[in-house]
């Protein structure tokens, strides 16, 4: 059946200024990429494009069973969109949960909303998911209530409540106090234990080392190095892995 995620030849330009110029990447089902490199260099683009946030310019995307290849004037029609982006549940740097709904309310919108699933299922579901992330007594209470690390993981259950095939998550821990890292990464740290295939963009290089399976070094939006991270992190072959390293200390 080859790679659950499949990415070939990905370019997206913002007002002529080529942000991906090429992006290669597999994903074998189960495995966890870690995405690096420096600020600007295209990472949440290419996250943004695997949820079709963003169009690409060309190339193609599969994941799992559904595709979509792209090129220049060609329109992606919405229920194509729909379809890709329903394959992948999204965790974003600042959780974007809605503010006037329940943290159960929250859990329980993509699947009641988008996929019109029966309510008391999402419901259920939506119970269960957040016993796994630590925050059932929460149900009721609304995001403000919640800690930034608690807000953070009721994101986590909301992108695994439409069951994706894959997760995707970007810069989930850096706008969070650093007392509250460890709870989100934990979360994290179990949904790749149980098998989960995740695309993460972080600045977390224990995580990268003790949970990636690849880790892909991006810069001026092309991979330049890619592999386990004990090449990748600890004996990188490019200058440009290597000074990136050296900035993070
Ligand atoms: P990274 O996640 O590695 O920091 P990004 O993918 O966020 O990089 O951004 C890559 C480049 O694309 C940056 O120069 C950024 O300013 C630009 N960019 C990203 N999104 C947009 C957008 N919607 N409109 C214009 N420029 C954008």
């Amino acid at each position: 059946m080859g790679p659950l995620l499949q990415v070939r030849g990905l370019r997206k330009a913002f007002d002529g200024h080529e942000v991906l110029r090429g992006i290669d990447a597999d994903a074998e089902a189960g495995t966890v990429t870690v995405l690096i490199g420096p600020s600007g260099s295209g990472k949440t683009t290419v996250l943004r494009s695997l949820n079709v946030l963003e169009v690409p310019d060309a190339g193609s995307i599969r994941i799992g069973d559904v595709g979509l290849d792209f090129a220049p004037g060609h329109r992606v029609g919405k229920r194509a969109a729909a379809r890709l982006r329903a394959q992948s549940g999204m965790v974003f740097q600042n959780h974007n949960l809605f503010p006037h709904l329940t943290v159960l309310g929250n859990v329980m919108e993509g699947p009641v909303v988008v996929q019109r699933r029966p309510r008391e299922e999402a419901r259920a579901d939506a119970l269960a998911l957040l016993e796994r992330v630590g925050l059932s007594d929460k149900a009721e209470q609304f995001p403000f209530q919640l800690s930034g690390g608690q807000q953070q993981r009721v994101g986590i259950a909301r992108a695994l409540a439409i069951r994706p095939e894959l997760m995707l998550f970007d810069e989930p821990t850096s706008a969070l106090d650093p007392e509250l890292v460890g709870e989100v990464l934990a979360v994290m740290r179990d949904l790749a234990t149980e098998g989960w295939t995740m695309v993460v963009v972080t600045h977390e290089m224990r995580f990268a080392r003790q949970v990636a399976d690849q880790v892909l070094f991006l810069d001026g939006g092309v991979i330049v190095e890619r592999g386990a991270p004990s090449a990748v992190l600890e004996q990188p072959r490019q200058e440009r892995t290597r000074r990136f390293l050296r900035l993070l200390g």
